[in-house]
């Protein structure tokens, strides 16, 4: 069961895999058929497609 709908701006995910820095830990910046999510070690930006984003996610914690 997915829990995409949960999923809000500003919040924190851990992905299942590292960035290429190293880091796991994103911040949510936008929400919608496309997520944008910001590297919280390199600051990158990353857009993950919706359907994607549950296997992205490890953990997400809401802000
Ligand atoms: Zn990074």
């Amino acid at each position: 069961m997915g829990v995409s709908l949960d999923y809000e701006e500003n919040g924190k995910i851990v992905s299942r895999k590292p960035h290429a820095c190293g880091g796991n830990e994103w911040t949510i910046l936008r929400v919608g058929a496309e997520y944008k999510i910001k590297c919280d070690k390199c600051k990158r930006i990353v857009f993950v497609p919706r359907d994607k984003i549950d296997k992205v996610v490890k953990s997400y914690e809401r802000r």
